[in-house]
């Protein structure tokens, strides 16, 4: 075999699982359609949990020196004016994809990776038992093992016929940077949620701050079809963040946008091809904690796979132990996610949650602790 395991996709997950296996001495191969840097549709919310998997990768030192904007406590608001602040369970980070991807890639193969951007996988074949063939950039390569780390829906879900594509998930999401005055957001996350969707708001690199909004399909389609009628119609609804935008600029050229986002539970191996972050499971974006679960999982993953590759575990051991430790981790952060995710969209439950962590602090404590690691 060529590589002892091919790594499909460089987002957080996969470089952080091929930089692991690469430090283990094992020869390895990541794929990555695009090319770094690149701006990413996310909140840019690095949860404060995260560090531990960045420590593991050695790259804290330079997280600091792109210049993160430190949060420590959580702001929500609903669309009638509720609102509830609490203190985050330590500093979380504001930190661009722009940024954050291309340092993890080039950890990467700083580490002994042979990392290829600009090529999209388009095909899978094999098994853990006979080994893997990869077609990626018109080219075939070998592999003993597949970690699939491609994100929350793409090409090879079709191919590999998941089924969780059955399933709709009719949601719209948009993402841009903002100049402005930022006083308000200084250490503080945002979520304001509006009838149909949610938008979060928090500091990131060089002074500026990341507006990010998800909601349902038709609240895009009723506001006339553009990201910016979106947000000024639908979300508008919500006095706070009304104020919160007036007078920013918007510094990004373009708007990221994303369509489909599969909350539903998926499977953690398909055809023997290991799935990884979002790729095995995705959490609701309002937790603020799919990028620390996408570097979890490949901390999970990595020892567990070295073991596989150094003949300590058996493939069926190995599947086993992954699919196990991975629901212990994220299964019920997965189902709370999904639950607040689907309140945050309706006025009467947003105020009725919110209104209940107010009253109940160690409600709020509660939502906060089971929703992340
Ligand atoms: C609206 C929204 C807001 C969010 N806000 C936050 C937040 O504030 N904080 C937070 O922690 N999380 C947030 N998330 C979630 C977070 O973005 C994801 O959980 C995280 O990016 C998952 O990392 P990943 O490595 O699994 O996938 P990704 O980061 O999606 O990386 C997958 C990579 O695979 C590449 N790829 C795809 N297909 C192929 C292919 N066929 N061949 C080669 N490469 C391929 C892609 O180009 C991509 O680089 C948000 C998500 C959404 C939708």
């Amino acid at each position: 075999m060529r590589y002892d395991a091919i790594v499909i996709g460089g987002g957080l997950a996969g470089c952080s699982a091929a930089a692991q296996l690469a430090r283990h001495g094992h020869d390895v191969v990541l794929f990555e359609k695009a090319t770094y840097p690149r701006h990413k549709l996310c909140g840019e919310f690095l949860s404060p949990e995260v560090q531990s998997s960045l420590r593991t990768l050695d790259v804290m030192d330079e997280v600091s020196a792109l210049g993160t904007a430190p949060m420590t406590r959580a702001r929500l608001t609903g669309p009638d004016g509720t609102r509830v602040e609490h203190a985050l369970p330590g500093t979380a980070l504001g930190l661009s994809r722009y940024r954050l991807d291309e340092l993890l890639f080039d950890r990467a193969c700083a580490w002994g990776t042979e990392g290829r951007p600009g090529t999209k996988v388009t095909a899978v074949t094999g098994s853990l038992a006979e080994g893997f063939a990869v077609t990626a950039g018109g080219d075939t390569v070998e592999g003993r093992l597949v970690l699939g780390a491609y994100g929350r829906r793409g090409v090879l879900d079709r191919t590999l016929d998941r089924p969780f594509l059955q399933q709709q998930a009719p949601s719209v999401a948009f993402k841009a940077h903002y100049t402005g005055d930022l006083e308000a957001i200084t250490d503080t996350i945002e979520v304001h949620a509006a009838p149909g969707g949610y938008c979060g708001i928090g500091p990131v690199e060089d002074g500026r701050a990341n507006v990010c909004w998800i909601g349902r399909t038709d609240a895009l389609t009723d506001a006339g079809g553009t990201p910016t009628a979106m947000l000024e119609q639908a979300l508008y609804e919500n006095p706070v963040l009304r104020d919160r935008l007036r007078g920013w600029t918007r510094a990004s050229e373009q708007f990221e946008a994303v369509s489909q986002v599969p909350l539903m539970p998926k499977r953690q191996f398909v055809d023997d091809v290991c799935m990884v972050g979002d790729a095995a499971g995705m959490i609701a974006p309002l937790c603020g904690d799919g990028m620390a679960m996408a570097l979890s999982a490949a901390d999970l993953v990595a020892p567990l796979a070295d073991d596989l590759l150094s003949g300590r575990r058996s493939a069926p051991a190995f599947k086993h132990a992954y699919e196990t430790q991975w629901s212990n981790q994220f299964g019920r952060r997965l189902r709370v996610g999904r639950w607040v995710h689907r309140t945050a969209f309706h006025p009467t439950t947003t105020r009725a949650l919110l209104t209940a962590c107010r009253l109940l602090p160690p409600l709020a404590r509660w939502l906060i602790r089971t929703t992340r690691g």
